[in-house]
């Protein structure tokens, strides 16, 4: 529950950087700095104006308590020109938000009011370069991996994947470049294209293949038998 909640306030946390002029963003950008990996929740820049920013979900007491980079005098403030809190509304009081830090909380129906402005660190001992590719990656990757994950979801959540004998990819054809989905054998070396007028048959271990589920003995079995009660 707390984590789905992480989650939300993290989507959030991009549409405001987006309202705030800003030009690039991206969910969890993996940082290093003084020998230690941080993972930003957001980060937002700003070209024009060659300003970072920096915010981090915080959804309990907890949360906020044990976050030894938020407390330390190298914390998320040091790496950006500008870095925030983002919280449920009422979770933090403006006495206990460390130095520099700004406040941000997100209510019920998803507003955010500023309740702290954060301090310009003029300085972040990461460079505006190396933020920005960070960013790019990150956002670059996000994009990528959405594509992906919408043709290849695996529906069945792997219920049926051990000891399977057949599975469903997505393979895309060498020759006419289609991509669609096959059922084939888990030690199948080829399938004929199934694009229109295509007659070329796709090797599966050298095609772009994507698994996206498996099936075992048990959910053809029990396909049989669904099958059969059909046909009585
Ligand atoms: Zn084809």
């Amino acid at each position: 529950m707390e984590s789905r909640l992480h989650e939300h306030l993290k989507k959030q946390s991009l549409y405001w950087l987006k309202g705030k002029v800003t030009d690039l963003c991206a969910n969890e950008v993996k940082l290093f700095f003084h020998r230690k990996r941080v993972i930003a929740d957001a980060l937002g820049i700003n070209f024009k104006r060659t300003e970072s920013r920096i915010i981090e979900v915080k959804v309990s007491r907890e949360d906020f308590r044990r976050d030894e980079v938020l407390h330390s005098s190298f914390g998320y403030h040091s790496i950006a020109n500008y870095a925030y809190l983002l919280t449920p509304t009422g979770l933090l009081s403006l006495e206990e938000i460390p130095k520099g830090y700004g406040l941000l909380e997100c209510d019920d129906f998803d507003n955010i009011t500023v309740l702290k402005k954060a301090t310009k660190n003029p300085d972040p001992i990461l460079s505006f370069d190396f933020l920005i590719k960070r960013t790019a990656q990150t956002a670059t990757n996000a994009v990528l991996f959405k594509e992906l994950s919408k043709e290849t979801k695996d529906q069945t959540g792997g219920s049926f994947s051990r000891g399977a004998k057949i599975q469903l990819i997505s393979a895309t054809c060498p020759h006419c470049k289609k991509r669609k989905k096959y059922l084939v054998t888990i030690d199948q070396e080829e399938v004929p294209c199934e694009g229109r007028g295509c007659l070329s048959l796709i090797p599966l271990n050298r095609a772009r293949v994507h698994v996206i589920t498996k099936y075992n003995k048990r959910f053809i079995n029990q396909l049989k038998l669904l099958l059969r009660q059909l046909e009585t």
